[in-house]
């Protein structure tokens, strides 16, 4: 029997994807081999890469001058990635940080380039107003989290950067509700919470800022020399990139990104309905800031805490502890989540106030 699996990630995965995966696993469209065994040279798995740029772009509705990568090192290699392909050597780049990524991204940016903190929300429990950004205007680059993971929150609007190329890291929220790319410079994201699984990571970045970057960039790392060979300067992660694949046509059968973004608004609008209706449990972001993806919550004491995850794992709803920096309850409900274990999920949270509040 199959759990009901909010871990933040690497996530849940869709379970019609994974059957199809374990039905193809040995041998793909009677090729006579697995998709994990094929040269990424060969033209069978040429074309599993080109569909899944195709359906991305499709999906995500990215405009031409935008080139798509699909890379390895997650979303924290591109934490030096960004400045590396971004930024001369002394300069500097705008950070607006109100979530642990942001405040990690910044930090590994600082060993390539001067960061200039642009806004900051601390605690983080809320996103700086575009009235609160001081951009440095030499900035190479101003830096967002859309969605900070950890913490539940997400921007509830694109701030105007004055022309600064806008990058996003986007790695929780992808997929989840629609995002005008027009409006960035770079967008990038691990793939493990709503792509597929980890190891794959991918960069839309806008034409024009593909010749910008330093001369000692490792080439594994350099949007330029990457987009100029598809992506396959070395090995990429085939098997990734074609369960990311599988996941975009599932995405597209849900209705794409639209579609999906209603279910999300439903999931995680009945979630946050209940927790508000309570007096037991508690989520303290402003409505609009409030993430779809990750549904933080704490109990009224935390001595509680243990039990509530004991007895929800016994209810069959695994890994909704909090991340360890922050404490109190965490419920991912990426887009392959379904609607019913959210149900599950509210009804435990009942029984449970029910029985200790
Ligand atoms: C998970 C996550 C990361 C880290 O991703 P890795 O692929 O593990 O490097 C970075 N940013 C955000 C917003 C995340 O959710």
């Amino acid at each position: 029997m199959r759990v009901y699996n909010f871990s933040a990630g690497p996530a849940t995965f869709p379970e019609e994807v994974l059957d199809q995966a374990a039905k193809e696993i040995k041998n793909y469209k009677n090729h006579g081999l697995g998709v994990m065994e094929m040269s990424h040279r060969s033209s069978e798995f040429i074309d599993i890469a080109e569909e899944t740029e195709a359906d991305l772009r499709e999906v995500m509705n990215i405009p031409k001058n935008y080139k798509v990568l699909f890379l390895q090192g997650g979303a924290t290699g591109q934490f030096a990635a960004i400045p590396m392909n971004l930024s001369k050597e002394g300069g500097v780049a705008d950070y607006i940080i109100n979530g642990s990524w942001g405040k990690k991204a910044a930090k590994e940016a600082e060993k390539y380039i001067g960061v200039n903190i642009a806004g900051k929300a601390e605690p983080f429990n809320f996103i700086p107003s575009q009235d609160d950004i001081n951009l440095d205007e030499n900035a190479a680059y101003v830096h967002i989290t859309n969605n900070e993971t950890i913490e539940g929150l997400k921007f509830d609007y694109i701030p105007d950067t004055g022309g600064i190329p806008l990058v996003g890291d986007v790695s929780s929220m992808i997929l989840s509700e629609p995002i005008d790319v027009s409006k960035f410079g770079v967008l990038y994201a691990g793939a493990q919470k709503n792509i597929g699984p980890a190891g794959l990571t991918v960069v839309i970045v806008r034409d024009d800022l593909l010749d910008k970057a330093r001369g000692n960039t490792p080439m594994i790392w350099h949007w330029g020399d990457k987009s100029i060979a598809g992506s396959m300067l070395n090995t990429p992660p085939t098997y990734s990139w074609y369960l990311a694949g599988l996941v975009l046509k599932w995405v597209k059968s849900k209705g794409g990104v639209e579609g999906l973004c209603e279910i999300n608004k439903r999931k995680a609008g009945k979630l946050y309905d209940y927790i508000d209706s309570s007096d037991f449990y508690q989520n303290d972001r402003q409505k609009d800031q409030r993430s779809l993806m990750n549904v933080v919550f704490t109990l009224p004491d935390p001595d509680l805490d243990k039990k509530f995850l004991t007895g929800a794992s016994e209810n069959g709803l695994k890994t909704l502890e909090g991340h360890r920096s922050v404490g109190g309850m965490r419920a991912s409900i990426y887009n392959a989540m379904p609607e019913e274990g959210v149900d599950s999920l509210i009804k435990f949270m009942k029984e449970f106030e029910r029985d200790n509040g």
